[in-house]
Formats: C-alpha cells, structure tokens, sequence
C-alpha cells in the first residue's frame, strides 16, 4: 500500500489538491493555521496534525500550497517548521507561487538537514485544481523528477521539468506577466471598440479570427456579456483574484530588478494591479481590470 503523502496549506488551491491524492489512494497527513480549511479533509478521512513540524515528523514526502514567500519561509524553517523534523532523504514539493530567491533558499537549508527541495508551482485555477489538471513547473534536482512526478501527476495533466531549483518560480512568473500585460491590453481594447460603437460581442469575435486574439480575448473575456463560466459574467467573483496578481507582479519586478532586464509593460501592470487592490479590487477576479478601466473613464 501506498505510503503517507504531507500537505500543507489546505486553501482554496491546496484542498482540492490533497483531495485527488487521497483520491488516488495516498494516505493524507495535513495542516493548516486556520483549523476550518481543515475540516473537509478530516472528514474524507485525511490525519490532521498541529504543525508542520509534525507532518515531517510522519511522512518523508510533502506538499505545500502556501500563500506566499513569508508563509514558505515560515513552514519551512519557523520554530514549528518541516526542517525541525525532517526524515534524510525526504521529499518537499512547494507549489506555491513565490520569489525564485526563497525557492533556492529553502532548497540550501532542506540539503543541510539531508532533504530534497523542489519548487513546482502551478498554472490554471480552482477549477483546475479540482478536475486534477493542473499544469506543474518544475525546478530542482533532475534526478528526483522522477519520485515528483508520481505525485503531481495524481493533481495535474502536465508535469513539466525546466531545471534547476528556482526555474519552475521563473516559468510561472514569466508566464504571469504575460496574462496581467494581455489582460490589460484586451480590456482596454474592447472597452475603445464599444466606445466607437462596436458590439462587445461581435469585436471580441472579430479580435478572435484576427492577430489581436490572445487567451484574455478568447478563453477568459473580461467584458461581462462576451462569454459564459466566466468570471466577467458573474460580477467577477471566483477565479483568479486581483491580489495573488499584484503579487505575482511584483515577484516578476523583482527577479527583473536583479537581473538588470526591462520589464516596461510588466511595471505597468504591477501598478495597475496594485491601484485597483487600494481601490477596493482585491478580491474580485484580475479581469475586472475592464470595470477598472470604465470607472477612470467616469462611467
Ligand atoms: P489560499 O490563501 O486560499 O490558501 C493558502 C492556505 O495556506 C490557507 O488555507 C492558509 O490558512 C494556509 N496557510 C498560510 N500560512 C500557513 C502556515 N504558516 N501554516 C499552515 N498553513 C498556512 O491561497 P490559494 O488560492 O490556495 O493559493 C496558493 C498559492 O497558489 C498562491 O501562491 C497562489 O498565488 C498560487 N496559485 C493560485 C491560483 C488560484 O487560482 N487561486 C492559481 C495558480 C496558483
């Protein structure tokens, strides 16, 4: 039978994770700080412990699913933290999404205690997490691809390796950029055309057989009316929110700050994001950038 599997961080993301590991036969120990995500778990038969530290205590392979870098910081090396009883040997999978700097770092102070670190964030949403087709990214030892991808692939349809420790961080990060910068730009696209008279629904059909089409214009149209199963029409609610955007914006500023690389339209972003958090934002959808947009226009 198979042997227990640690999870950390029971959120929106990390819940229904942990329940496809149990769903694929893996004996689940986990935690949280904020015992209520905990409950769902327990009740389908998941152990519940006080600590991370415990949850090393048991078992040698770990997932965390955490907020960002200060919590990865926390569960790893705090006072209660998987490095003050890790087994040697074990494995620790954090698919949070946070700076690739911290990623190296926990992967420093894991090696030390005789562990292996790898940073494998994921892409696509709730939705995703739940149908168990996740994109993973991958970075760390080549060799221990292979122990981690028996277990991402129980939670995601693609399991990718991009190379050493940190690089899975740099491919979300990247790929993150791009959708705030494609977002932004859809927006404020569509909202020109319907200003000059356009149908929304016939422009974002016209955008979508020419070359402005892009995953914002297509798949996810933030003109509440273009699309159905999507957040615009539900008044923004669910999906990605504003501020995990904010913040993977800001991780992007700062890996291109210390690499000396200009990010122009990714700085811009980052602030748009950031002004619609202080504006109230914060949790709706990072496609209600388009209402965003209306209200400067003093709609
Ligand atoms: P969330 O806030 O819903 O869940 C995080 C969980 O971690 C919470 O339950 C919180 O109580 C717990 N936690 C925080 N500090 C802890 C600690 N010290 N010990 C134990 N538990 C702790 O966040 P989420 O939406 O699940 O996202 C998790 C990560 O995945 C983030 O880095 C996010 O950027 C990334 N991500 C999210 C989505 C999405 O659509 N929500 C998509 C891709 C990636």
């Amino acid at each position: 039978s198979k042997t227990q599997v640690g999870f950390i961080g029971l959120g929106n993301m990390g819940n229904p994770m942990a329940k496809n590991l149990l769903k694929h036969g893996y004996p689940v120990i986990a935690t949280d700080v904020f015992p209520e995500s905990c409950k769902e778990m327990q009740e389908l038969g998941a152990q519940i412990v006080d600590n991370p530290a415990e949850v090393a205590d048991k078992a040698d392979r770990i997932i965390t699913m955490l907020p960002s870098s200060p919590n990865v910081i926390d569960v790893y090396t705090g006072p209660n933290g998987i490095l003050k009883k890790v087994k040697k040997g074990s494995l620790l999978i954090d698919s949070s999404t946070i700076d690739p700097s911290v990623s190296k770092e926990m992967a420093a102070a894991a090696e030390k205690m005789g562990a292996v670190f790898m940073d494998a964030p994921v892409s696509g949403g709730v939705g995703a997490a739940s149908s168990g087709k996740l994109t993973f990214m991958v970075g760390g030892a080549e060799e221990e691809f292979t122990a981690a991808k028996e277990l991402l692939s129980c939670m995601g349809a693609n399991v990718v390796y991009c190379g050493q420790v940190g690089t899975g961080q740099a491919a979300k990060i990247c790929n993150n950029m791009l959708l705030a910068i494609g977002m932004i730009g859809t927006s404020e696209t569509m909202n020109l055309g319907i200003r000059l008279g356009l149908d929304p629904k016939l422009l974002a059909k016209i955008l979508n057989m020419s070359s402005g089409r892009c995953w914002s214009s297509d798949t996810y149209n933030p003109v509440p009316g273009v699309m159905e199963g999507v957040p615009s029409g539900n008044n923004y609610q669910g999906g990605f929110g504003t501020q995990l955007m904010a913040k993977d914006l800001g991780l992007a500023q700062n890996t291109a700050t210390s690499t000396k690389t200009p990010v122009p339209l990714g700085s811009l972003a980052h602030q748009m994001y950031r002004m619609m958090c202080a504006r109230g934002y914060a949790n709706k959808d990072f496609s209600s950038v388009f209402q965003f947009l209306r209200e400067e226009e003093g709609q």
